[in-house]
């Protein structure tokens, strides 16, 4: 028979990385990092993400709280750190690996409403872990991975992520010889002493004991290396061996971490303690680019023009982190670094004399946005740049307001705007989506946009068509306005190019200025930024850094 000779395919592995101390430590980047690296001694590795979050995913909540939402191909919003997965591992990742404690609880209320659990009493342990395990085997089992890596989010000790602590703690227990804990931990440097302290760690540790889980491997993030003297206090006090303490310094570039981790030599002993053997070792082409990265020495100046940079006293750069990356990655492309500035469009507002200050740039970026707040600004500045022939990048509304500018300063449409901000315009150049005004007379907000990839069209001798070298693409999407369909024809007799549109020729989804009349003046109603990585740059973000720097030196 045909199955008996099958090769029986070893059980998946599942690594669980797991945050200590405090938030922000680079837990997203590290799993990545562990997923590179398994993947690059030959085996297929796949990342989850657990958002301990009510929200039932990551499109309701406020990226100057949370961060950026990231979405995914099939149009799923999520959290930041799916982007770091795809980034580093080169996935296509799906809506199955990412949850949310919201989602999961939803999921079990269905059933129980269909009475799928045939009357016996739901209950939160065991049936909302017994949910989330679900969902982490299917997420492997689909992806057909050898080894699945979820990071749980939120750090040890909190009440929010309890209930994920103990799902993972169950999968110990059921697959003992599969299931593995990697805790990503933070040891503070206090400058008044001027010691790396090991004991918040310790701390953690204990807590994480206390769910039932010991660590496997502790990840050690500080400023510095660890010596050996703290490796050993971590190894008595965790009890976990020295060599099982990694030491995980800052590094200039998130790029370095997995090529730092390696000189640990992470990926061996992981996959010891996995029980498997490298296929290969192979992590030569990111090294080629980490390498290139850096070797370069000039940057490019970009500012980023917007409106909620701020929280507090600081930049919350968190809400534009792919925009970031996509900029890193074809800096890199070009031998370059990125230099970049966070420019409040409220400044131009207050004095339309500031707009001088966008000359120290080499090209100009507005990223995605909603809402009418510091939008002037915006305006004000894209039309700097078209008349001053500063490149220009404009990404979803920052493609919308380019558009409206344009009507407003070139067509002579007077308060021409986007239905979003103000609904009596008299010339909407921007208008909802047909299918969007239901959704909003109904307060139906969540995972309602126009969502993950869809096809664009390249119009031949355009700067986007040049930029790609391909006749079509697919990109990702998250919007509920267009350029209105009713003024195409008297936009583009005013001399923009729609260079890329839906298949159908009905959405307008690139628009330029022609070569000869500005350097680089270009928006995309999508978000290029979520398919941009190391190894392939995004070809938009190469062209508009191209021309930056050929443009102003
Ligand atoms: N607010 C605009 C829309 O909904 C743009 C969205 C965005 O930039 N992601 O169409």
């Amino acid at each position: 028979m045909a199955t008996r000779n099958l090769k029986k395919k070893t059980a998946t592995k599942y690594i669980f990385v797991v945050g200590g101390v405090m938030s922000g430590v680079g837990k997203g980047v590290a799993t990545s990092s562990i997923g590179l690296i398994l993947q690059s001694k030959g085996y297929a590795v796949t990342a989850l993400k657990i958002d301990p979050y009510i929200n039932v995913d990551a499109g309701t909540m406020n990226p100057t709280e949370h961060g950026e939402v990231f979405v995914l191909r099939d149009g799923y919003e999520t959290d930041q750190d799916m982007g770091n997965y795809e980034r580093f591992m080169g996935l296509e990742l799906s809506r199955d690996h990412y949850m949310t404690t919201g989602l999961v609880y939803k999921t079990v209320i269905e059933k129980e409403r269909n009475l799928e659990y045939e009357g016996r009493c739901v209950e939160v342990v065991p049936h909302i872990p017994q949910e989330v395990i679900r969902r982490i085997k299917k997420a492997a089992r689909t992806s057909n991975a050898d080894i699945a890596i979820i990071e749980i989010g939120g750090t040890v000790g909190e009440y929010q992520n309890i209930l994920f602590l103990e799902a993972a703690r169950i999968m110990k227990l059921e697959h003992s010889a599969d299931v593995f804990f990697v805790l990503v931990s933070y040891l503070p440097i206090p400058s008044k002493i001027g010691e790396m302290k090991t004991k918040p760690t310790q701390y953690a540790v204990r807590t994480l004991n206390g769910t039932g889980i010991q660590p496997d491997f502790i990840v050690a993030r500080s400023d510095r290396p660890l010596d050996e003297k703290r490796k050993e206090k971590l190894a008595v006090n965790c009890n976990i061996r020295k060599e099982d303490v990694i030491s995980a310094p800052d590094v200039e570039s998130i790029y370095d971490v997995p090529l730092n981790f390696e000189q640990d030599d992470l990926g061996n002993r992981l996959l010891k303690k996995l029980g498997l053997k490298a296929k290969k070792h192979d992590l030569s082409v990111w090294e080629k680019r980490v390498f290139k990265n850096r070797k370069s020495t000039e940057t490019v100046r970009i500012g980023v023009v917007g409106k909620y940079f701020k929280t507090g006293d600081y930049v919350f750069s968190d809400a534009y982190i792919s925009v970031i990356e996509a900029l890193k990655h074809a800096a890199c492309e070009i031998g370059r670094k990125i230099e970049l500035d966070w420019v409040d469009s409220a400044d131009f507002e207050a004095d339309p004399k500031r707009l001088e200050s966008l000359r120290q740039y080499q090209g100009i970026l507005v990223p995605g946005g909603f809402g009418g707040r510091g939008i002037e600004g915006i305006i004000s500045a894209i039309r700097f740049c078209r008349e001053e022939k500063i490149p220009y990048f404009g990404l979803c509304y920052g493609m919308q307001l380019m558009v409206i500018e344009y009507a407003r300063s070139v067509m002579k449409l007077p308060n021409a705007h986007t239905k979003e901000v103000n609904s009596d315009t008299p010339y909407p150049v921007i208008d909802i989506l047909p299918e969007q005004v239901e959704k909003l007379r109904k307060k139906n907000f969540g995972a309602t946009m126009r969502l993950g990839h869809y096809a664009a069209k390249l119009k031949s001798g355009t700067i986007a068509r040049d930029a790609y070298k391909v006749d079509s693409v697919l990109e990702r999407h998250r919007h509920r306005y267009e350029v209105n369909p009713e003024y195409i024809k008297q936009i583009e007799a005013a001399g923009l190019v729609f260079s890329a549109t839906s298949p159908d020729g009905i959405l307008m989804e690139i628009a330029e200025l022609p070569k000869k009349q500005h350097p680089f003046f270009l928006g995309t109603q999508f978000h290029p930024e979520f398919q941009s990585s190391l190894i392939k740059p995004h070809p938009l973000f190469v062209a508009f850094l191209k021309a930056a720097v050929r443009t102003i030196g």
